[in-house]
């Protein structure tokens, strides 16, 4: 029976509970130190909990924390399936492994960002070829993140983003702003300065444990996007790819592709869809990934929890008193601690992963 007390009320408590329900699960875990405190100065780590065949050639993977702060959603899932199916939900020849906290730098400060400042679906390009270039970010910036953050003055940026929004129009006023860029660390949507501890440590954990496997799911839970609590799996798979036939074999109707056109997010470069599918390629490994994203509240109330975080970590005190408002801003936008929304994203949660699990079955489609 899944509980809504699977969640919890800050990432240490999210650790611990998932360590809880590893062990009630007899997983085996692991634990990735992260090299940075949170705001209590308490210890911040990956960890990885692992049940299932050691040599299983099909493994289903979960991912929670890419987008730090959206940890509190992908946590409570890993954590209830842990707690309630665990191995009884694995055919022979399967494994679950589960990813805790990727992102423990973003869940513990409630950021999207890593430490680095990274948005870590910008940060899975190929760092030793050029960056993407995204010139609109820079005339944009300060007005994205005015030092002053007083009324007047974010009334004056937004007029400023307004006049800029109508001069090129909306599509390249949201690539600007969102499409990702790899010149400001401080600023939104940034994805350059190599591989971030982050990205290092998921190829790391990748390497150890889903080398040389012939089927591997990726559920990378996120929230903020899309109808109150309903969970949309969204892929990048290009038409025509084994990728697309299996996603729609695995999650069925509800699946969206990018490619397609059927969903708000883009294929954008950086993904962590991009970074694991470079690793894993068929015939060797049939890789199937989604990005299970949850609604949370509207875009723009989103967008301006994101632009007081970045203020804040930029010319702000994070430890100071303005913090406190901030940071609960970030966390409600990413969480919404309400009973109905848990119970929607963990019935939706298990659903995915038992279809995942079903679909690294069916082997070559
Ligand atoms: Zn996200």
């Amino acid at each position: 029976m899944a509980n809504i007390h699977s969640f919890a009320a800050d990432y240490s408590e999210a650790r611990d509970k998932f360590l809880s329900a590893a062990r009630i699960a007899n997983a085996t875990t692991a634990r990735y130190d992260n090299p940075t405190k949170g705001p209590k100065g308490e210890a911040l780590s990956t960890d990885v909990a692992r049940i299932g065949p050691e040599d299983a050639s099909k493994v289903v993977v979960t991912i929670s924390s890419t987008h730090g702060a959206e940890g509190y959603c992908g946590s409570g899932v890993q954590v209830d399936w842990l707690a309630t199916v665990g191995a009884g939900g694995l055919p022979k020849d399967t494994a679950a492994l589960f990813i805790h906290a990727i992102n423990p730098y973003g869940f513990a400060w409630t950021r999207r960002v890593t430490e680095e400042g990274n948005d870590l679906n910008r940060n899975y390009v190929d760092h030793s070829k050029p960056y993407p270039i995204n010139n609109g970010y820079a005339d944009i910036h300060d007005w994205l993140i005015p030092k002053d953050f007083g009324p007047n003055s974010v009334a004056q940026a937004d007029a400023k983003l307004a006049e800029y929004r109508a001069k090129v129009g909306d599509k390249a006023f949201f690539a600007a702003m969102s499409g990702g860029q790899y010149t400001h660390p401080d600023g939104f949507f940034f994805g350059g300065g190599g591989p971030s501890w982050s990205n290092r440590t998921l190829h790391a954990i990748a390497d150890r444990y889903l080398k040389g496997r012939s089927d591997i799911a990726v559920i990378d839970f996120h929230t903020g996007l899309g109808p109150y609590g309903y969970g949309e799996p969204i892929t990048h798979y290009n038409i025509d790819s084994g990728g697309s036939r299996r996603v729609r074999a695995f999650w069925g109707e509800s699946v969206t592709e990018s490619k397609r056109g059927q969903t708000a997010s883009a294929a954008r470069d950086g993904l962590g869809h991009y970074g694991l599918n470079r690793v894993f390629k068929e015939p060797e490994t049939r890789l199937t990934m989604c990005t299970l994203e949850y609604g949370t509240f509207d875009r723009e109330s989103g967008q301006k929890a994101f632009r007081a975080d970045h203020w804040l970590h930029k010319y702000g005190d994070p430890l100071g008193k303005e913090a406190a408002p901030v940071r609960a801003a970030m966390r409600r936008q990413f969480y919404p601690d309400t009973d109905d929304w848990k119970e929607a994203v963990l019935y939706r949660g298990h659903q995915v992963v038992r279809q995942a699990i079903a679909g690294v079955q069916l082997g070559a489609i």
